[in-house]
């Protein structure tokens, strides 16, 4: 992948579980200079993603219930600093009153800078969201993003976090694992794990490491390889990353 403004809609998450009711329009990355004056935060030419969304205007689950379901996982969503509608900055996220398409994205572009604050180990990213009038449940989220792939990876794994927010279903421990395994998975050259393996690697229990495998191969950031030895019986996965295909 490269970065300069180009769009990868061929790497666009083929592989979310159920269906979205936020839904993925585009993925592009760039410097987007347009953008920095939204917020003070920002580094003059950092290489930044933009996701194109739309929001679930009739969602069942109110903004607040999803931002606290969203913090309950992601406690470190409490200590950003948010400047939301040109206020001085504050901590945690702000949200607005009706309107609850704008929340959402705002709440994902927290929850990517969380995800990719702690895959790519940076301590300071900034992002800013902008709501269309026109359709007005579309949002574009931009955030700095060194690495495309961790963008698209990140992307991924924050809107299926944010439509099982929406679902009722919870959180934590499976996405928050999710994120560990993969940040162990990206970064190891073995070619296949079982599930006891990645949880020596990680620290996470077995248990909850084989959930998060099962939760990625969902979302087919690994992949289940047909293993005719394996006597154990237990899943082997590979690592493919966002877009990747069967061998
Ligand atoms: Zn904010």
């Amino acid at each position: 992948m490269q970065v300069g403004g180009r769009e990868f809609r061929d790497s666009l998450p083929t592989g979310l579980a159920r269906v979205p009711v936020i839904e993925l329009v585009s993925l592009a990355f760039g410097s987007y200079p347009n953008v920095e004056s939204f917020n003070s935060g920002f580094r003059p030419g950092h290489p930044k993603m933009c996701l194109t969304l739309d929001g679930e205007p009739d969602a069942e689950v109110g903004d607040a219930v999803l931002h606290r379901r969203l913090v309950e996982a992601f406690p470190g969503l409490t200590a950003h600093l948010c400047q939301a509608g040109g206020s001085d900055p504050r901590r945690g996220i702000c949200l607005v009153e009706d309107d609850p398409t704008a929340n959402q994205a705002h709440l994902l572009e927290h929850l990517m800078l969380e995800m990719l604050s702690s895959l790519d180990g940076v301590g300071r990213l900034s992002g800013v969201t902008c709501a269309y009038s026109s359709p007005p449940e579309r949002s574009d989220i931009f955030v700095e993003c060194d690495r495309p792939d961790s963008g698209s990876l990140v992307s991924l794994m924050a809107l299926e976090a944010m439509n099982a927010a929406l679902a009722g279903e919870p959180l934590a421990p499976c996405y928050p694992d999710m994120l560990v395994c993969a940040r162990e998975l990206r970064g190891c050259s073995a070619d296949a794990w079982l599930a006891a393996g990645l949880a020596r690697a990680t620290g996470l229990p077995t248990g909850r490491t084989a959930a998060a495998l099962e939760a990625l191969s969902r979302v087919r950031v690994v992949q289940e390889v047909p293993f005719a030895m394996n006597f154990s019986g237990e899943p082997l996965y590979r690592f493919v990353g966002v877009g990747g295909t069967s061998a």
